[in-house]
């Protein structure tokens, strides 16, 4: 006779029942129970469990999903504005000004980061976001192509130059590549020994429905080390607080940091390997290259969770 999964009417134990029988009892409580009753009891909740499950599967799925996109936006929202800047700087070498397309993909650039900045403050895990996102992330794609569109307007110009003003150019611009470095070695190893020890504006949090918050804003100090290397010690100092009752292990946080005069940009890490309820002050220290003065973002990951949280 073959034995069909059920489960006590009374009691919830996981039973095996012989279905051509009508009734049966409880090994464990002992109880007297309709078989048919107890195979629709297991039935329904095993479905329960598994539709809780399916929810749950898809729940990590979509924040993922949307987290995974937030990051791809800020990094390109950074990508635009590079290639935009390098452009700009093409223009003002030449002694021209912006035209009206390429003032309104700026203008483009900066709305789309600006809602992006008010979009990442409060995730939202949802299918709509996921689209708004991907939607985001397609118009940046064609904000590059625009932007190389420029670029190959400006070169064919220079194409139409003859090969002897080319070479006169080559040497100019060599000679002006010599001046540049020269005088911006000068210059910068002047800025080194005047911004030495300084401390940056402050960073404050933008999200305070993290497991991870930061409770006073931090701050970036860089000294220099060595003038003619350029190498700084920058610090990031403040005091973060697990607001749950878990221990973290292994919680990593991610600074972009930022040069205020020269726009440079670089990430600088921390791992906490035990982050225990409660405040903790952070002081980390790390020898770049770049006297940063600025956090733009802090990225938290912790170790087991799929997800980050920006803070
Ligand atoms: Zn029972």
């Amino acid at each position: 006779m073959p034995l069909v999964k059920a489960q006590c009417t009374q009691c919830g134990a996981p039973l095996e029942v012989d279905n051509s029988k009508e009734v049966a009892v409880c090994p464990y409580c002992k109880t007297p129970f309709i078989v048919e009753k107890a195979i629709n009891n297991f039935n329904i909740s095993n479905a329960n469990i598994y539709t809780n499950q399916m929810v749950l599967n898809e729940n990590t799925e979509l924040k993922n999903k949307v987290n995974l996109l937030y990051r791809e936006i800020r990094n390109k929202i950074k990508k635009a504005n590079d290639l935009f800047e390098a452009y700009n700087r093409i223009i003002i070498k030449k002694g021209l000004i912006l035209d009206g397309a390429e003032r309104e993909t700026l203008k483009d650039i900066q709305a789309l980061e600006t809602r992006f900045e008010t979009m990442k403050e409060t995730p939202i895990y949802s299918n709509e976001e996921v689209s708004t996102l991907k939607n985001m992330s397609d118009s940046l794609e064609s904000i590059y192509l625009k932007i190389q569109t420029f670029m190959k307007k400006n070169t064919e110009v220079e194409k139409n130059k003859t090969v002897f003003k080319i070479f006169g150019h080559i040497a100019l611009a060599i000679f002006i590549i010599i001046l540049i470095v020269t005088i911006s070695k000068c210059a910068s190893n002047f800025t080194s020994e005047n911004s030495s020890s300084r401390t940056s504006s402050v960073y404050t949090p933008t999200s305070n429905s993290n497991p991870i918050k930061i409770v006073s804003a931090l701050k970036v100090t860089s000294s220099v080390t060595n003038v003619f290397t350029q190498t700084y010690n920058t610090t990031i100092t403040g005091k973060i607080r697990n607001d749950t009752t878990t221990t973290y292990t292994n919680v990593v946080f991610e600074f972009e940091v930022e040069t205020t005069t020269l726009g440079q940009k670089a990430i600088l890490s921390l791992t906490i390997s035990s982050l225990s309820p409660g405040d903790k002050t952070i002081n980390s220290s790390t020898a770049t290259k770049g006297n940063f003065e600025k956090i733009n973002s802090v990225i938290v990951k912790i170790q087991g969770m799929n997800n980050f949280f920006l803070v």
